[in-house]
């Protein structure tokens, strides 16, 4: 199953990665944006490990709450709220559940992507974390119907995720920053699709 305390070692290990690829981020946020999406992301992931330390949250749903709160408040530009959107219903997805299986994990995964979209209006193929959201939640769901636990439906939603992103380069941007540059916004990765399935990576791992 899935604690609170695998919760935090998930966050962990997803602030890790987010430090890990911090330029990366920003290189890719430089091509088609304003340079800022692995300093945005970085920052908001260390305020998160920070809080969870301090605060304690007992179960899954108040980890994942505390971290929506805390990246809404750090992270700053446009995916502060749509990350911190994408958490708090992922904890309203699973409650007060104290140990989460699969298909609650497959869940909460599905709510993080109707919150992102509730709250930036993105459809597929606008070039948007939305395309690395939108295959994790189908992989993550038919890995959660096999039977799967946390560990394997997670590591399915980010192998999904990876394809999403890397799908995005050819994409001409249609919300965001990026859209703003029209056609010259192809032929590279959406950083804000990257950041997402490199946080689902991290978050496999540690459940693994
Ligand atoms: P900003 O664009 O304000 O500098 P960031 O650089 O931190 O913010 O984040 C940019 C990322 O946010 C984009 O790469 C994209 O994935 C995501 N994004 C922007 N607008 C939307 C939207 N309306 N819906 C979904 N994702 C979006
Ligand atoms: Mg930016
Ligand atoms: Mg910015």
């Amino acid at each position: 199953g899935c604690t609170a305390q695998d919760v935090i070692a998930a966050l962990r290990a997803g602030a890790a990665t987010v430090a890990e690829h911090r330029d990366e981020l920003i290189g890719l946020d430089r091509a088609i944006g304003d340079a800022d999406h692995g300093e945005n992301m970085d920052r908001g992931f260390r305020a998160v490990v920070a809080k969870v330390d301090t605060a304690a949250p007992e179960t899954p749903g108040a980890v994942l709450k505390l971290c929506a709160t805390v990246l809404i408040s750090t992270v700053g530009g446009a995916s502060g709220p749509l990350y911190g959107t994408a958490f708090l219903r992922a904890a309203a997805a699973v409650g007060d559940e104290t140990d989460l299986d699969g298909a609650a994990v497959a869940k909460a995964i599905k709510a993080g992507l109707d919150g992102v979209v509730a709250r930036g209006k993105a459809v597929a193929e606008d070039k948007t974390m939305v395309d690395a959201l939108i295959p994790a939640v189908e992989a993550a769901k038919n890995a959660a119907e096999s039977g799967e636990g946390p560990a394997k439906v997670l590591a399915a939603a980010a192998d999904a995720a990876h394809q999403g992103a890397q799908a995005t380069e050819p994409l001409v941007a249609r919300k965001g920053r990026a859209s703003y540059l029209g056609e010259r916004s192809a032929g590279h990765i959406d950083p804000g699709a990257r950041s997402t399935a490199l946080l689902l990576t991290a978050f496999a791992e540690a459940a693994g």
